[in-house]
């Protein structure tokens, strides 16, 4: 979340505010649709480009090092419950046997669950 708001495209002003879901500037009086949150934060992809959602299952297309241990996360791991988070392991998540860590979506593949 952001408390930044896109200047108004009539007039530029920036004292814009949120009233429900329009934007209304209060000196030309514009109001305008603001873009779909879901458009506006960084979409999360995996390794082929499918979008990431909360909640997901993906599977780990490499083995990879858990950090901080001599773990490995094996190709083909399937992790159930994903939660994305910011950040360069964008993925937050509860791997069988391991634990909770961040995984990196360019290392997974979204799977049915
Ligand atoms: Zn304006």
């Amino acid at each position: 979340m952001t408390d930044t708001l896109p200047p108004c495209p009539e007039c530029a002003s920036t004292l814009t505010y949120q009233m429900d879901a329009l934007l209304t500037c209060p000196e030309c009086g514009h109001e305008w649709e603001q873009a779909a949150p879901s458009d506006a934060v960084h979409k999360v992809r995996d390794s082929v480009g499918n979008v990431l959602r909360d909640g997901d299952t993906v599977t780990v297309i490499k083995d990879l090092k858990v950090k901080g241990s001599s773990s490995v996360v094996k190709v083909g791991t399937k992790v159930r419950g994903i939660r994305l988070v910011e950040g360069d392991h964008d993925i937050d998540c509860k791997i069988p046997g391991i634990g909770q860590m961040g995984l990196k979506s360019e290392f997974v593949k979204k799977t049915a669950s």
